[in-house]
């Protein structure tokens, strides 16, 4: 899977996808991350990339033309391979939010093109022309969508093949599974005279496992209680 994000600040998403697991697969060749500065694609001789809002107003807005022209040099990288099916997707506070299903809905692409804003946001009409969808990562409004970015890069990647080990596998964890997971210990067992739960230690598999799906229920019922409810509301 290959992803282009057109940005502002490519070295704040190069930073931060390119350590741990996410820069592992990068590194074995599971996922392509590429990251393209819009201000590369200005025509002007400054390199702006922003001007003042029409009909005014508070900040500066992203033009839409040296982002056509970055998606335009993206778009000819893959100019040999035409049946790429491809999502552009604007990072923006006005999008759907995401959700870890929204995440494995895109693994169905090949390609996913990212469009980070930036002050007051972009222009309109680029959105009209290149974006297939919106997306949030929640109610709340971020300087950049550089974040927003490298949430969703790696919230989908999570779930390529061969990004996580078997033991990591992430059907089992906290939301993909419909619950919270279960709380998870290691050593020392005591802790500031905090002890692991003898069942942990006792070796007895089936016991285990059944603590651990009371655990996970309770604390879900106590934080999450809507992941329950729409659990159920997929049996109907
Ligand atoms: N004026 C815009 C509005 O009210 O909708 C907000 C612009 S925000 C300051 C600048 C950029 O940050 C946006 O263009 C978007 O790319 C990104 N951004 C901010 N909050 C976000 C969020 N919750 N999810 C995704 N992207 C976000």
């Amino acid at each position: 899977m290959r992803f282009d994000i057109m940005t502002l600040f490519t070295s704040l998403i190069d930073g931060v996808l390119s350590e741990s697991i996410i820069g592992r697969a990068r590194a074995a060749g599971i996922v392509e991350i590429n990251t393209h500065d819009i201000r590369d694609y200005s025509e002007n001789k400054h390199r702006r990339v922003d001007d003042t809002p029409y009909g005014g107003g508070m900040g500066m807005l992203m033009s839409p033309v040296p982002i056509y022209n970055c998606y335009q040099a993206v778009l000819d990288t893959m100019r040999e391979k035409p049946d790429i099916s491809r999502r552009v997707i604007y990072m923006s506070p006005q999008g759907s939010v995401l959700t870890q299903d929204k995440a494995k809905e895109l693994l169905e692409y090949d390609n996913i093109v990212i469009l980070c804003g930036h002050y007051e946001g972009v222009d309109q009409r680029i959105i009209d022309e290149i974006v297939d969808e919106e997306i949030s990562i929640g109610d709340y409004v971020l300087t950049g969508g550089e974040i927003p970015a490298c949430v969703l890069v790696d919230c989908v990647c999570r779930m390529i093949d061969g990004v996580l080990s078997d033991a990591e596998c992430y059907e089992l964890e906290s939301i993909a599974s419909g619950m919270l997971e279960y709380p998870q210990y290691t050593r020392p067992y005591d802790f500031r005279g905090r002890l692991v739960p003898d069942v942990l230690l006792s070796g007895h598999h089936a016991n285990i496992e059944a603590w651990r799906q009371e655990a996970a229920l309770e604390k879900t019922r106590k934080v999450r209680p809507d992941l329950l409810y729409k659990a159920k509301g997929k049996e109907k």
